[in-house]
């Protein structure tokens, strides 16, 4: 299998089956919202911080499945991690999607799935939008 083919397969799966999707009600957790004009996307992100570890990251929104499969992993990837290893890995994400430098050693989970997105700018945006929420909130919060 061609590994275009594979990386379009694990996008699928997060698209269609979606970890931690679901806002709660719960005023402990941090409230990010994104939205991507170019393609519609529109994300929400929750954080809970504790002992400057992520306990839980929630989120949810409608969008393409680049969009929406992204903040599944994310979610997967960023849950149970201190803060500082959040930022390092989200940051290190962005700058793979966007064709920058970046550190293969931190790309955990399916983040990989995501670096053919760079031959495609128009949609850097849809794959970005819930990491960048959760580096808001990671860094403001
Ligand atoms: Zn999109």
């Amino acid at each position: 299998m061609k590994i275009e083919n594979l990386y379009r397969q694990i996008i699928m799966e997060h698209y269609k089956n979606p970890l931690n999707k679901g806002l709660l009600s719960d005023a402990d957790y941090l409230l990010i919202k994104m939205h991507n004009p170019s393609c519609g996307d529109d994300v929400t992100v929750q954080l809970k911080v504790e002992d400057n570890i992520i306990k839980d990251i929630r989120h949810d929104g409608v969008g393409c499945s680049i969009c929406c499969s992204s903040a599944s992993v994310m979610s997967e990837v960023l849950k149970g991690l201190s803060k500082e290893e959040a930022i390092k890995i989200a940051e290190n994400f962005i700058d793979m999607v966007m064709n920058k430098e970046f550190n293969p050693n931190y790309l955990k989970g399916d983040m990989q799935a995501y670096s053919g997105v760079r031959t495609f700018p128009a949609r850097v945006r849809c794959a970005t939008l819930a990491w960048v929420a959760a580096l808001k909130g990671l860094k403001e919060g």
